[in-house]
């Protein structure tokens, strides 16, 4: 089953109306992968109108219509809903307001092509014992890295900005690779 285009290209132009800053988007397993750098593009429109497909997907004419495609990721889901949705939240994110001070958006995984930096908080020190079958059981203590008590800002930044790096080159390496 094939979503027919004459139905769905009349609801793009109903509700694209007469507004300027709209972007309407297809969600398809074959548009460009979602990412933030997608993200902070989108939150500078007006409006953002999602085109859900069911079943097979859209006729193909129905791609003429439409400003951009994007995936969420490399797998099937049964409709673009949940897609959008997830597009949805992650723009909002971007929009100036909708985070509050403590929540900025700035620094976080993906705003600068990396990872965040590993984050802690209370307690400063907690022992956890773990009991391996057969033997005794051990103590742990799980301590907070010193530099981050010091409240020395430049260190605390360097070392935020170290282990941020240290992580991409670990879990997510191809981050750092030039945009293409
Ligand atoms: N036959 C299509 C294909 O192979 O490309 C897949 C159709 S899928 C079962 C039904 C709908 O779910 C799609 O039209 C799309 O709107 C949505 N969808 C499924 N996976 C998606 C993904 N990874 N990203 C965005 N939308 C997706």
């Amino acid at each position: 089953m094939v979503l027919r285009p004459d139905v769905v290209i009349k609801a793009i132009q109903k509700v694209r109306g007469r507004s300027k800053n709209t972007r309407v988007i297809l969600m398809t397993p074959q548009g460009k992968p979602f990412s933030q750098a997608i993200a902070r593009k989108l939150a500078q429109y007006d409006k953002l109108v999602f085109v859900s497909g069911r079943y097979e997907g859209f006729d193909e004419r129905v791609r003429k219509f439409v400003d951009e495609e994007i995936s969420i990721g490399d797998y099937v889901l049964m409709g673009g809903e949940l897609p959008a949705l997830v597009i949805a939240e992650s723009v909002l994110r971007n929009v100036p307001g909708v985070l509050g001070k403590d929540e900025s958006a700035v620094g976080e995984s993906f705003s600068e092509r990396m990872l965040e930096y590993p984050q802690y908080t209370k307690p400063e020190t907690w022992a956890v014992s773990s009991k391996v079958k057969g033997q005794r059981s051990q103590v742990a203590k799980l301590r907070v890295p010193k530099v981050l008590l010091t409240g020395h800002h430049a260190n605390i930044e360097a070392w935020r900005t170290a282990e941020a790096l240290k992580r991409t080159q670990k879990r997510r390496p191809d981050l750092l690779k030039e945009e293409s």
